[in-house]
């Protein structure tokens, strides 16, 4: 995105890394997993939105975030959802209040399983792999069920769970005197949304409605993955994923299988992608028994 501009360097040239969205309110964006982290600095206080992938991850983001800030007093983090790439990083920050959605807090054990089975197949050697599965789980000190705001100081944040899409755990995180809105995995720009097997395929397009509610032409959008967007990319991608949504559905109501739902539905994406959307949302939308097969005669 044009007009970012770099709010520092890193001492040892390695390059611009902190992008200022705002009044005191940055981004920087990491390789791996391309991971959003931002910092919001108040008068007071220091609130961090995501932590990245392992404990040795969460330090280097402890240290970038000492030398975006001469003297940064982070009081707050946010998780804006339960998983490993947002939330391993909160060991870290053992001194700090580490707040997420209930559902996220809920859900860490149950992500943490299911992301270091997959390391232990995709290869334990490797070493990324091996530190997403040594890191040990820093679970949030408070919850939320619906809206919060955290004060930092001279200025507010606003944290509200818009309902389930990505996960059942999503946080929005607004930064409403700047018009900023971290918007964590129920927006991607790197690729298309991931649809895994905690997703709500046919709820996400109602919850970016919530997203768009709070947005405004000049608003600007941090997504969890990839370059800042604005208020009519998020309408598009939300078009997308209600196509998803509607044509599981469609799929559902005209007795299509579910081993034929890839190849016959008219998916916004690469079919592939969405092979566990899709069979999440057979799950969530399947009519009572007896009722496919009137339908699809
Ligand atoms: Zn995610």
């Amino acid at each position: 995105m044009g007009g970012l501009t770099s709010a520092t360097c890193d001492h040892r040239g390695v390059g611009h890394d902190w992008a200022e969205v705002g009044e005191r309110c940055w981004v920087r964006r990491y390789p791996e997993w391309d991971v959003n982290v931002g910092v919001v600095a108040g008068s007071h206080h220091v609130l961090v939105i995501d932590t990245r992938g392992t404990r040795q991850q969460g330090e280097s983001l402890r240290d970038d975030v000492r030398r975006l800030l001469p003297h940064p007093q982070v009081a707050w983090v946010v998780n804006t959802h339960q998983h490993f790439d947002h939330t391993f990083g909160n060991i870290a920050f053992d001194d700090v209040t580490v707040v997420a959605h209930e559902n996220a807090a809920a859900g860490l054990d149950a992500s943490a399983d299911r992301i270091r089975r997959l390391c232990r197949e995709d290869g334990p050697d490797d070493p990324l792999n091996a530190e997403v599965i040594a890191t040990a789980l820093r679970y949030p000190d408070a919850t939320f069920s619906s809206v919060r705001t955290v004060d930092l100081g001279d200025r507010y944040v606003e944290l509200f769970h818009p309902g389930r899409g990505h996960t059942d755990g999503d946080a929005l995180v607004r930064v409403p005197d700047i018009d900023v809105l971290f918007a964590g995995d129920l927006v991607e720009e790197s690729g298309p949304p991931m649809y895994g097997e905690d997703c709500f395929p046919l709820e996400w397009p109602t919850t970016l409605d919530v997203a768009l509610g709070v947005l405004t032409p000049g608003s600007r959008v941090v997504p969890g993955h990839g370059a800042v967007v604005d208020l009519a990319f998020v309408q598009h991608q939300s078009t997308d994923i209600a196509q998803v949504a509607n044509t599981i559905g469609g799929l559902v109501h005209a007795g299509v299988p579910l081993e034929s739902a890839l190849s016959q539905g008219d998916w916004p994406w690469d079919p592939e992608h969405l092979r566990e959307g899709v069979r999440r949302g057979y799950a969530h939308a399947a009519p009572p028994p007896g009722r496919l097969p009137l339908l699809s005669d």
